[in-house]
């Protein structure tokens, strides 16, 4: 089987030097899998599922997901795979122990109604309710979405809630988390403690994953176009590449495919 070191030049730089020393950190959507357009289509196929299952079992379970979904929504994208996962932008991790941690609840509670009232005087807006964040989707209306980020903001005037805007989809987060929060907190713990922290995203929400693991020395790789200004180090065109690349990390992938 190809290894590691028979890779492309192009795809290799998207790819750790070595497993065995490697902590993967991967965003879900857009990078994992592909954006639907209502959150709760998105599931995992059985062979992405086995994919991650054999990385984490050739890493000694050093694969985590780092997404702005809830982690109960991330199992029931993978299920019956469970990970270790940091949701909602890192305000709740699941460590590998089981340990859970959950930051913000109930800081949305003052936001909630008057943005219900907003999105529901807007058709075509989707409030997505996730506890301690609440997302407002314009995916149908793109033309809001200026409408959308100023009504966002007027919601998080003080220190406590931060605005997290993405693909279609502005959020509100509890302040003092984001993906590179997550990818610390993680990397306290075993098996990701002393690895180079390896993450893939593809949206704004992961600039602070790419930036944390660039000081960190480690390799940081956007999904989506090139020409996209970013922090991360290497590219790769999309979800499907995304799962192609990990097949080359296990040399699991035919070289002419
Ligand atoms: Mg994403």
């Amino acid at each position: 089987m190809p290894g590691a070191d028979q890779l492309t030049l192009t795809t290799a730089t998207a790819l750790p030097r070595e497993l065995q020393t490697s902590a993967f950190f991967f965003d879900v959507d857009g990078t994992l899998l592909e954006l639907k357009p209502m959150p709760q289509d998105v599931v995992a196929d059985a062979a992405l599922r086995d994919l991650l299952r054999a990385l984490a079992a050739r890493n000694a379970g050093a694969v985590a997901l780092v997404s702005g979904r809830a982690i109960a929504d991330l199992d029931r994208i993978f299920a019956p795979l469970i990970l270790p996962a940091a949701g909602l932008h890192g305000a709740e991790i699941r460590f590998p122990d089981g340990v859970r941690t959950h930051t913000g609840a109930g800081i949305m509670d003052h936001a909630r109604p008057d943005l219900a009232r907003f999105v529901a005087a807007h058709p075509g807006l989707m409030l997505e309710d996730k506890g301690a964040t609440l997302a407002v989707h314009f995916r149908q209306r793109p033309d809001l979405a200026s409408d959308v980020l100023t009504c966002m903001r007027r919601f998080a005037p003080g220190d406590d809630i931060a605005v997290q805007e993405g693909k279609f989809v502005v959020e509100l987060k509890p302040a003092g988390f984001d993906k590179g929060s997550a990818i610390a907190s993680l990397l306290r713990h075993p098996p990701f403690a002393g690895r180079k922290p390896v993450f893939y995203g593809d949206d704004l929400t992961d600039e602070a994953g790419f930036s944390f693991v660039n000081k960190y020395g480690g390799l940081s790789v956007r999904i989506g176009q090139s020409d996209v200004p970013t922090q991360a180090q290497a590219h790769l065109d999309d979800p499907a590449a995304m799962r192609h690349a990990i097949m080359d990390i296990l040399g699991a992938r035919d070289s002419d495919t």
